[in-house]
């Protein structure tokens, strides 16, 4: 990471270049769930104020392809269908 670019920067920069997983962004940046979704939230704002959107493609489950629809940011724990943890996704980028 640049130090000339804050961490909200970098962010913005690798979801305008391609969409990520919410896990593989974290564990790239070293970021815990929480300071990431807060920095995904300020960037939601940040994005639409010159005209762009952050786009969510929701979770779904690894196990059992259950489809996640509410649009939290966050990936969830488990699978409300099957138990299972092995959630893929939310997925972002900046259109
Ligand atoms: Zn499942």
């Amino acid at each position: 990471m640049s130090p000339r670019r804050t961490r909200r920067q970098e962010i913005v920069e690798r979801l305008r270049a391609e969409e990520w997983a919410f896990a593989d962004l974290r564990h790239d940046l070293g970021l815990t769930v929480r300071i990431l979704e807060e920095d995904l939230k300020h960037i939601q704002k940040s994005v639409r104020a010159v005209g762009d959107r952050l786009q969510l493609r929701s979770a779904s489950c690894a196990g059992c392809g259950f489809g996640f629809t509410a649009n939290a940011l966050h990936p969830p724990g488990r699978c409300p269908s099957c138990r299972d943890r092995r959630i893929e996704g939310p997925w972002l980028r900046i259109t």
